[in-house]
């Protein structure tokens, strides 16, 4: 069985966590390549609503290994109280373990998040200040600290008595914040270093064996293309790349094995933080899709913040999934949409006067106004639905427009944020 990716088309929160769960079923091992805490699935299943932020999207099937590859950025505090929260809510045997490789959120990290934002004032970027952007701004710093270095106090004094001067400066010179002292970090980080110890994996070896032994891996993307710092709306980005693509890296896997990638798509359009959003629908009719999106609402699984809504965008989710190599997609929250007479659909931008079809860099962007098709509403309830011949038919001429316009397969349809709403299309 090839390598399957299920990444995000968008910007994120199209309900790759939903499908993961779903797809676990058949994987052997489900593996975060990239991101950290800031991510929000929300899955709910026969053991409950859980919204899950570090820890891979098959930990609520027994049988399934959960790893969080090199490319992640662990919080291990975070990792611990999510998965002690996950086993006292009954998931049934939560398994999960750490690549060697992969580096650790440390301590000042969050706060430099949270007092940068605070430094930009109206300019902040809308960071969800888990300490993402400073995480990986000193892993490629080469100051980060790796896992499986948590576990000797002279190898980590000697790593960290040339950072934290740096850190220092800018914490009080910056920030205005109290210096950092080099015994306590230490002392701290060896803490947190024991706690996750037996969790640690030479990654690298785990996977190769299992390709060998021909198990099934699932990757699971976090966010969405068009927050990638490469291709995405820089500077409206993450600060790692969500591609599929990255998996080879973040997760570490060969790209020839990566045979399947569903991107997963939403039906409409969320999006959180700044930044361009062409398709935005403000005022009374975006409160209503608001409160009627998701599962209760389009608000952050990890800050409760309000999500930006709009109508579908072929041209960014044409876009994001070319970018994500999809071979399928998966149409989510279709649901959502059965209180509308009628749907707007962006096919295409208007720029300076002029028809673009190919989404364009940021600067562009800005100025970019969607031109619209309208396709009749479906006016009903699909949640119910358990094959794609059950929708009415304006639903699936809708999916089908999606499917014409972006020119990839669509081979699931969710209709509904349980693990058993979602309809396979043969
Ligand atoms: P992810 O980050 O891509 O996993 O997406 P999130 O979990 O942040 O956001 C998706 C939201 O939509 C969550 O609240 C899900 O429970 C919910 N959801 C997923 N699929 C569907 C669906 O088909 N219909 C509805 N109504 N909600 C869904």
């Amino acid at each position: 069985m090839p390598v399957t990716a299920v990444v995000g088309a968008n910007w994120g929160d199209e309900g790759k966590g939903k499908l993961c769960d779903y797809l676990a079923e058949t994987a052997d091992i489900v593996i975060r390549f990239q991101g950290g805490k800031n991510a929000g699935h929300t899955i709910i299943n026969q053991y409950g609503k859980f919204a899950l932020h570090l820890v891979p999207c098959g930990v609520c099937h027994a049988h399934t290994t959960n790893l969080l590859g090199p490319g992640v950025a662990v919080d291990v505090a975070a990792l611990l109280t999510e998965l002690a929260e996950l086993r006292e809510r009954g998931a049934p045997n939560p398994h999960v373990l750490v690549a060697d490789r992969a580096q650790v959120v440390l301590p000042w990290h969050v706060e430099l998040d949270r007092l940068e934002e605070a430094r930009r004032g109206a300019a902040k970027f809308g960071s969800t200040q888990s300490g993402i952007a400073p995480f990986y701004a000193d892993k490629y710093l080469k100051v980060g600290i790796q896992v499986g270095e948590l576990f000797d106090a002279g190898h980590l004094r000697a790593r960290l008595e040339h950072t934290l001067p740096r850190i220092n400066v800018l914490r009080e010179h910056l920030y205005d914040a109290a210096p950092l002292c080099l015994d306590r970090v230490v002392e701290e980080l060896l803490a947190l270093g024991a706690k996750v110890r037996e969790m640690v994996v030479d990654a690298t070896a785990l996977l190769q064996a299992a390709l060998r032994d021909g198990k099934h891996l699932l990757l699971e993307g976090q966010l969405g293309a068009l927050r990638d710092p490469d291709h995405g709306i820089y500077p409206y980005v993450t600060s790692s790349s969500p591609l599929a693509g990255f998996a080879t890296v973040g997760a570490g896997v060969p790209a020839h094995a990566i045979g399947r990638v569903v991107a997963t798509v939403k039906a409409y359009s969320s999006c959180v933080g700044a930044g361009p959003f062409t398709t935005e629908l403000t005022g009374p009719r975006g409160d209503e899709l608001r409160e009627r999106g998701g599962d209760a609402g389009e608000y952050g699984a990890t800050t409760g913040r309000p999500r930006r809504v709009g109508w579908f965008d072929a041209v960014a989710t044409r876009y994001g999934c070319a970018v994500q190599g999809a071979t399928e997609m998966a149409v989510t929250l279709l649901d959502v949409l059965g209180y509308l007479d009628e749907l707007p659909v962006c096919t295409a931008y208007e720029v300076d006067g002029r028809r673009v079809d190919d989404f364009p860099a940021t600067a562009v962007l800005e100025r970019a106004r969607p031109r619209y098709e309208t396709l009749p509403g479906w006016k009903c309830d699909i949640s119910g639905a358990r094959s794609f011949g059950e929708l009415p038919p304006a639903a699936q001429s809708y999916v089908r427009a999606i499917e014409a316009a972006v020119g990839v397969p669509v081979r699931w349809v969710s209709n509904g944020p349980r693990r058993e709403q979602l309809i396979r299309l043969t």
